[in-house]
């Protein structure tokens, strides 16, 4: 038995594990959230942060 596991974001059911979607919601979200929102607040994050030094 698999369990199911729905996405934070876009609310979707996942396959597999998904991924944690954190900074953005404390939860789980699937491979095209993962892609389209998390990574890019990653990249913001960081740049936020070179841009400091
Ligand atoms: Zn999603």
């Amino acid at each position: 038995m698999e369990k199911e596991i729905i996405c934070c974001i876009c609310g979707e059911h996942i396959s597999g594990y998904g991924h944690s979607a954190e900074p953005v919601k404390s939860g789980r979200c699937c491979d095209k959230c993962n892609k389209e929102v998390v990574i890019v607040r990653v990249k913001e994050f960081f740049n936020a942060i070179n841009k400091c030094k």
